[in-house]
């Protein structure tokens, strides 16, 4: 049979860094049976419904889902989609690599608890949000952090992000990493968080894979962004038992939306993790040389310092590859 694609543009640049995504992925899986489903504000403003349960029934459907991003407007009404699909197809594992001029790590990002529980009391005098740690979620992440270590450099440390000296909550998460890595044979160093945002930026080279808890993954590999110029460049991928997810990390960027001037290094990227979930990682290695090589020739958009639209930028990649 074949695979089944879900597609979603979503919100904002999510619009237009998508298409050149799937373009490549048509290429790649000329068999495949692309479908799109509608998420995020415009549909919530069309519809009062930004996210349904029909939708979440095709995106369990699919084999792997291509996602733009969405925009979340600070109403207290509006639940948030990426929240959502995260819970409902229990994608555990947020995976975000960071490549760039010799820096090669992968950031392993707790994605379904943590600061990001969605457990919330508003209220006027006082509103609280529950950071949720349970031994379950540290150990499954903890998991598959270390199979990564193994598949990538087994001799290097599990580098464990966490704030225990406030959070109690994440002596639980810390002690469960080491526990698991040493189950593994996989030796740790256990870093607090605020620290290592500046660390791997002075030494970027010293990192390999790094599991830490759901906002604090968020947060670093942001930052992260400035070592491979910028959140355009950014791709992920959120992993469940029976789901995978693509999504680049930016969000939907409304400031430069509608320009065509945004980086789909990102979203293209994200197709490259979808390949290789597929288990086709040769296909992936031409993708992601194709994009290096069309950076080196100058044509960027200007985040990196060029003057390629969207569409141009997407359009040089997809040429490099159908011409090989
Ligand atoms: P979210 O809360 O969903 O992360 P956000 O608006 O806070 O969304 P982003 O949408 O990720 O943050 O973008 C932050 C800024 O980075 C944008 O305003 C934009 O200027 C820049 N940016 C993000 N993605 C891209 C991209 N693909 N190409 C160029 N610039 C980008």
């Amino acid at each position: 049979m074949s695979l089944r694609i879900a597609i979603s543009e979503g919100d904002g640049i999510g619009q237009e860094v998508i298409p050149e995504a799937k373009k490549i992925l048509e290429y790649f899986l000329p068999d495949a049976d692309f479908f799109e489903v509608e998420l995020g504000l415009g549909k919530w403003e069309k519809t009062g419904c930004a996210c349904s349960s029909e939708d979440i029934r095709d995106l369990k459907e699919s084999d792997a889902i291509l996602f733009g991003a969405v925009t979340t407007p600070p109403d207290p009404d509006y639940k948030s989609v990426l929240l959502q699909i995260r819970h409902e197809l229990d994608l555990y594992a947020n995976l975000r690599p960071i490549k760039s001029y010799g820096v090669d790590m992968m950031i392993v990002r707790e994605n379904t608890e943590g600061l990001y529980s969605g457990i919330e009391e508003i209220g006027e005098e006082r509103s609280t949000t529950l950071r949720v740690v349970t031994k379950a979620g540290s150990k499954r992440i903890a998991e598959k952090a270390c199979s990564l270590v193994l598949e990538r450099n087994p001799g290097r440390p599990l580098v464990i992000g966490y704030k225990g000296n406030v959070l109690k909550s994440d002596l639980l998460f810390r002690d469960t990493c080491m526990e698991v890595a040493g189950s593994y044979g996989i030796k740790t160093k256990s870093v607090f968080i605020d620290a290592l945002c500046l660390d791997v930026l002075q030494h970027p080279k010293n990192y390999d894979v790094i599991v830490t808890t759901n906002m604090f993954g968020d947060i670093l590999s942001d930052v992260c962004g400035y070592l491979t110029g910028g959140l355009g460049m950014l791709p992920s991928a959120n992993i469940g038992e029976n789901h995978a997810f693509f999504e680049p990390v930016h969000g939907s960027a409304p400031d430069i939306a509608c320009r065509g001037i945004a980086n789909p290094v990102a979203a293209i990227r994200s197709a490259g993790m979808m390949l290789e979930y597929f288990g086709m990682r040769s296909e992936g290695n031409i993708l992601e040389e194709a994009i290096q090589s069309v950076i080196r020739s100058g044509v960027c958009t200007p985040d990196l310092g060029g003057s390629a639209s969207t569409n141009g930028f997407g359009s040089r990649v997809f040429e490099v590859i159908s011409k090989r």
